[in-house]
């Protein structure tokens, strides 16, 4: 009788370890959107209780329209933390990288077009302009890339072997799947052409999409959308619906998701081939889709961004 016990144990152990374990996972509404988490390991749920304190936090520290955030601290002349600081030395590192294309203080901007208080309209030109001339910090760019690498590091001190964490959009992994086989990561298709289109990352990893679908109004059948061009104050128009950027570093990764919308394909493409330390894809308001060699894109025709030509149409 105990040893058909000890055997039905044994049997239970190792039905148990090989049945896939299942993840512990929190729903966190913030930064104006809904972020899923999915964490496997000991520490699971730990983490997840970890995770969305920080992002609370972070949301906390980086809302641009609330009066106790860091941003209004910094507009009334008070002192930030360390990381605040490196967080926008950062962010205007990025900006110079991308010729200004990806700017942090454009808040006076996205402000006038009602973005942050949800009543949308069109401003004036006189408007537009005066509102470019206002220099006041919004990091809606590049916030979430950067909580993803924040929730990395946190995972990285837990007992923990791996994580998706769906940041509204901004999709952030974390360690292995079990046989070592890619995350794979869908690419929502903004016009819906009944396309699955997917890209694999192994490891921890930052694959970040903006778009024009993602926030926007009508007025005349025209659709305003919440990326602008810093050079004209309005939403950029560059024949792009989408851009997902995949990087290992998530500000880097967001900023340039949003730096690639403005850019455009050809612009966007010069500005990969100046480092190629990312790998994009972009799918165009035509409906044609392009993709960085490296991009591991699958789903859909798509062509390949040579890394050669430059100023060319890629
Ligand atoms: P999402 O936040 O929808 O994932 P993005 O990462 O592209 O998309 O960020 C868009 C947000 O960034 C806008 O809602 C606004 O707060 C801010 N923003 C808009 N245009 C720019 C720009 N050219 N550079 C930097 N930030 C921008
Ligand atoms: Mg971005």
């Amino acid at each position: 009788m105990k040893k058909r016990i000890l055997a039905l144990l044994l049997l239970a152990a190792l039905l148990t370890g090989c049945a896939p374990q299942s993840p512990a996972e929190k729903t966190v509404f913030c930064m104006d959107t809904v972020m899923d988490l999915r964490i496997w390991g000991r520490e699971a749920e730990k983490a997840a209780q970890v995770l969305e304190e920080a992002l609370l936090d972070l949301d906390r520290t980086w809302n641009a329209s609330s009066p106790a955030s860091a941003l209004a601290a910094l507009e009334a002349g008070e002192p930030v933390s360390e990381e605040v600081q490196s967080v926008l030395d950062r962010a205007l590192a990025l900006k110079a990288r991308t010729g200004g294309a990806f700017d942090p203080q454009l808040y006076a901007v996205t402000e006038a077009w009602g973005f942050f208080s949800g009543d949308y309209r069109v401003p004036s030109q006189a408007e537009i302009a005066s509102a470019l001339a206002v220099k006041k910090y919004d990091l809606g760019g590049v916030i979430k890339g950067y909580a993803g690498e924040k929730l990395v590091s946190l995972l990285s001190g837990l007992d923990v072997d791996r994580a998706v964490l769906n940041l509204g959009g901004n999709v952030q992994t974390y360690g292995s799947k079990p046989e070592g086989e890619p995350w794979v990561v869908a690419l929502q298709d903004p016009r819906d052409q009944g396309r699955e289109l997917t890209v694999q990352v192994t490891g921890a990893m930052a694959v970040v999409t903006s778009g024009d679908y993602q926030r926007y109004f009508e007025v005349d059948g025209v659709r305003y959308h919440h990326i602008m061009d810093p050079k004209t104050g309005c939403p950029a128009d560059s024949g792009v619906a989408s851009v997902t950027v995949i990087c290992a570093d998530g500000m880097t990764a967001d900023a340039l998701s949003t730096a690639l919308f403005v850019l455009g394909l050809e612009a966007g493409a010069d500005l990969w081939r100046e480092s190629r330390d990312f790998e994009a894809v972009f799918l165009l308001t035509d409906g044609s889709v392009y993709a960085t060699p490296g991009a591991a894109l699958s789903g859909g025709e798509y062509t390949v961004i040579s890394p050669q030509e430059s100023g060319k149409n890629p």
